[in-house]
């Protein structure tokens, strides 16, 4: 390899790093890392490659802080599902029914859609860990795709109801098994704990489940929304930073303020939030208010858009339409797709921004476009104009995962996977395929 292995120049750099000022310049990547980030165009070394990123728009890769992506294989799907709905169709019905083929099926599609999204890390919130082979289905789906992904165990499907409600259920013991199989922390795929909370297991639970999280020295991420929560595991003295809070929605300003103080994290799904019944209304902006660093998730494919510009998108609308007079600006909601969702899954030392020392998980914007052309502001661009087709570049730790609008993934092996697990699915839960 050589000692410079790849240069992206020619582009607007948005490093979302204060001290690494944004415009024109040129990202020097040595052996995965950003070696260096330089305001004007640099000489090419020989035997460098060469991104030619004139014309686009050169930003941090995006940061996907909860997603279920083993349901992507049945996305788009229950657009019109309340939560209840989606609890008893894809929890009840179809979860017990997956096999192990299914989840890397499944993984594997959502995971190379984000990458084709410019989400170059996502935190793969996998409650369904039926068997020990699914666990590893996943786990080998996100070692795959190519995606920095933070594997969140969560716990199994076979018999839902004995997990969740009033579930006092110890979770599987295989989870140590996973964790030493994941034991380096700084590898491309790391681990995480998905979580019951207080709203999905009792409290006995909620604390076993916590302290299993932090004798493995992993992180948790738990959902939580409603008001009072927050106050109850910070009663039992459960909060601290290596928390993520998903949704948040119900939760008091106070209580938020609270979770700030402790150094707590959020992820809002900004879309779905609005869209599915029974979720509640985004805090995004309450969040930011309270001093909560704060990422965006996609939570679903099953009822939601896969992207984070779709995700960007609604959370400006959401936010500006309440008339918040805090409002966002385009860079406080860019922050949240980049940095502010690293911190939450826990790996802002690596990636979230351009900076030397970071990982090189970059992507390009194509903006010498009719959707985005002329550029006058370009992280206004970004917010409003950007989609997946607009991606044209996708770098995972400095390896192309997309180059030129073209995936280098198994896509082709995604897609013929997701489709038999659909008729596998229709196979075993005809009923939820009829109406
Ligand atoms: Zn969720």
């Amino acid at each position: 390899m050589s000692q410079h292995d790849l240069i992206i120049t020619g582009g607007h750099l948005i490093t979302m790093e204060p001290a690494v000022p944004d415009g024109p310049g040129t990202v020097v990547v040595r052996n995965g890392r950003i070696a260096e980030v330089r305001a004007t165009d640099a000489e090419t070394p020989p035997g460098a490659q060469v991104i030619d990123a004139r014309g686009g728009i050169v930003l941090p890769g995006l940061v996907d802080t909860h997603r279920h992506t083993w349901q992507s294989a049945t996305r788009h799907f229950g657009l019109d599902w309340s939560l209840m709905d989606y609890l008893g169709a894809a929890f009840m019905r179809l979860a017990p029914a997956l096999r192990p083929a299914d989840v890397h099926a499944a993984t594997l599609l959502g995971a190379l859609n984000a990458l084709d999204a410019g989400i170059t890390t996502l935190v793969d919130w996998s409650h369904i860990q039926n068997t020990p082979e699914h666990s590893d289905a996943a786990v080998a789906a996100l070692r795959e795709s190519g995606i920095r992904g933070v594997f969140a165990y969560g716990w199994p499907q076979l018999e839902p109801l004995r997990w969740v409600g009033d579930s006092d259920a110890e979770l599987p013991a295989d989870v140590r098994r996973v964790r030493a199989e994941l034991s380096d922390d700084q590898a491309r795929v790391t681990m995480a704990l998905a979580v019951r909370g207080p709203e999905m297991s009792r409290m006995s639970a909620v604390r076993r489940d916590l302290e299993l999280a932090a004798s493995l020295g992993l992180r948790a991420t738990m959902h939580l929304s409603n008001a009072g929560s927050i106050a109850q595991l910070d009663a039992d003295g459960l909060l601290d930073d290596t928390i993520t809070l998903v949704h948040a929605c119900g939760c008091g300003d106070d209580e938020l303020k609270l979770a700030a103080d402790l150094g707590v994290t959020a992820s809002v799904s900004p879309l779905i939030e609005q869209t599915m019944p029974g979720l509640g209304t985004p805090a995004t902006a309450r969040l930011a208010a309270a001093g909560v660093v704060t990422g965006l998730s996609v939570d679903t494919e099953i009822a939601t858009s896969g992207d984070l510009f779709s995700q960007l998108r609604a959370a400006l609308a959401q936010h500006r339409g309440t008339g918040n007079p805090a409002s966002l600006s385009a860079r406080d909601l860019l922050a949240m797709a980049t940095i502010g969702g690293a911190t939450a899954a826990g790996l802002h030392d690596r990636t979230g921004s351009i900076t030397p020392g970071k990982s090189a998980d970059l992507i390009v914007v194509a903006a010498d476009t009719v959707g985005l052309a002329p550029v006058l502001d370009p992280v206004a661009s970004v917010l409003l104009g950007a989609h997946p087709g607009l991606v044209r570049t996708v770098l995972v730790a400095g390896t192309p995962v997309k180059r030129d609008g073209v995936m280098t993934g198994p896509v082709r092996q995604a897609l013929d996977a997701a489709r038999e697990t659909v008729e596998h699915l229709r196979g075993v839960a005809p009923d939820v395929f009829s109406g």
